[in-house]
């Protein structure tokens, strides 16, 4: 297993749609393992493989435990997602949202209440996953990586991205890195509204 080298913005690999998998690999498998060591280290909460550079339709989310009400741990929730696609979206959410692949930011935004997502596992079987919470966030999130969208795409208003460490930068410096961030952003269908 390997830590691969991250791709950021305005990467072009991060604009393409990803090229559908028709039969998995040794070479996948061992690109899933270094994807997966590759999130683990940069802490993300999923990643996409053209995030690391390449142009696949596959993607793997692992989202942290945490302690539920009664002090028991929830189990770990993990997916690995050959294929994905989201194939229905109820309600809409405002939501804060960073990705690997746009650092030292956040911003607020609109997803999707709950999603329906059909992909095949790693065995080429399909199975589908109806999420809602920060697992449909994370969802939406890879699966619009694999289509060429980053979050900053979905966002209507400049003002609701920012900077995480606005402490140790002077103001003019801090809005002058948003805005050449936001520059970079391809606007995109925001999400069908259905409820
Ligand atoms: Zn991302």
């Amino acid at each position: 297993m390997a830590v691969l080298p991250l791709t950021y913005i305005p990467d072009n690999v991060l604009r393409k749609k990803t090229r559908k998998v028709t039969k998995l690999t040794s070479e996948m498998f061992s690109l899933i393992e270094d994807m997966i060591e590759t999130m683990h280290v940069e802490h993300g909460v999923g990643i996409a493989a053209n995030q690391v550079g390449r142009n696949l339709r596959i993607a793997y989310i692992e989202i942290p435990e945490e302690p539920e009400e009664n002090g028991k741990v929830s189990e770990k929730l993990s997916y690995l997602l050959i294929n994905p696609e989201i194939i229905k979206r109820v309600g809409t959410r405002e939501v804060d949202e960073g990705c690997l692949s746009i650092p030292g930011f956040r911003g607020n935004l609109i997803r999707s209440v709950k999603v329906t997502v059909r992909a095949q596992d790693i065995e080429g079987k399909e199975f589908r996953i109806k999420a809602e919470n920060l697992l449909a966030q994370a969802l939406e999130h890879e699966i619009d990586h694999l289509n060429g969208i980053v979050y900053i795409d979905r966002m209507q208003d400049p003002e609701r991205l920012y900077p995480l460490d606005t402490q140790e930068k002077a103001d003019s410096e801090t809005s002058i890195m948003t805005t050449n961030v936001w520059n970079l952003r391809r606007p995109a269908q925001p999400v069908v509204r259905k409820s």
